[in-house]
């Protein structure tokens, strides 16, 4: 009997330890908004470009980006010059400069979201070069991450809160804090409140918002990028950074505790900043591997 209590008491522990280590320090959309947003991503491909996707996806994904869109999570610790590049911080103030913030703790520069963003999107400029340095199967998983987080509000967030890490709020009667508010409590009281529980359903929603009266005249100003050589993931974060100071910043502060007020004011922003990253998303990969696409208005 000894024996078993031991044994039972082990068991407990490793369970334990397995729960303290598989919950990770959450600071990017949790795995659903990632998969919201390359989900819908997928809607917007064209034939070309989904072939050429299809193509660099490693085998576990089973042909579908979604499936790896939370790779880089996955992976940030194990690789952790790679930590700083799914956000960037302002200075305590409500606009985005690329020169002033774009840098890492060691000051080493374009080391951030939109740097990150414009780096692996220039690597797969590269896909058809036989002599290309590049693991291009890498460099999709990094974008396809990065145009998420960088369209999650806090992740252009403020240095001195940690883009909202540090900003302890209960959401209704949990003890969470802003960032992670942003990045799953709202999905999940979503799910919870409109969608049955479903990620599908709220998918389907999502894309349905796009298409109809509510999103459908902007559609095409999301995708627009006037620029050549470098995406427009700078408007990204400066839009980001207005909506952190607008929306996901404004009445809180320590130990606010954020209710149905804040959650029916600041679901469809949040709604919408996914429906924008998929979108944009697909048009710099329709950009990179269709060429009838970027001949076309859309990047002129
Ligand atoms: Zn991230």
């Amino acid at each position: 009997m000894k024996m078993m209590g031991f044994l039972k008491f082990l068991l407990g522990l490793s369970l334990m330890i397995t729960i303290m280590v598989s919950t990770p320090v959450v600071e990017a959309w949790g795995k659903e908004g990632h998969f919201m947003v390359c989900k819908i991503a997928e809607q917007y491909l064209t034939e070309n470009t989904s072939r050429v996707v299809k193509e660099l996806l490693p085998e576990s994904a089973g042909g579908e980006l979604a499936e790896v869109c939370s790779w880089a999570d996955k992976v940030r610790f194990r690789m952790r010059w790679t930590s700083p590049l799914h956000y960037v911080n302002t200075p305590g103030v409500c606009t985005f400069k690329y020169s002033r913030d774009c840098f890492n703790s060691q000051g080493v520069k374009d080391m951030c979201v939109v740097g990150a963003i414009n780096n692996y999107t220039a690597q797969l400029q590269s896909y058809g070069d036989s002599s290309t340095a590049y693991d291009l199967t890498q460099s999709l998983m990094f974008l396809a991450h990065f145009v998420g987080d960088v369209h999650q509000p806090l992740h252009a967030g403020f240095k001195d809160d940690e883009g909202g890490n540090t900003i302890v709020v209960h959401w209704y009667r949990r003890k969470t804090n802003l960032h992670h508010v942003w990045d799953v409590n709202m999905i999940e009281t979503a799910m919870s409140d409109y969608y049955n529980k479903d990620l599908n359903v709220m998918i389907d929603s999502i894309l349905k918002k796009i298409d109809q009266k509510e999103w459908s005249d902007e559609v095409n100003k999301w995708e627009t990028c006037r620029r050549k050589t470098s995406t427009c993931a700078t408007n990204y974060a400066t839009e980001s950074t207005s909506i952190a100071c607008e929306y996901a910043y404004k009445d809180v502060e320590q130990d606010s505790v954020l209710t149905d007020e804040y959650f029916d004011s600041r679901l469809p922003v949040l709604e919408k900043r996914i429906a924008q990253g998929g979108v944009r998303l697909a048009a710099i990969l329709n950009g990179l591997f269709d060429s009838s696409f970027s001949d076309s208005v859309k990047t002129e």
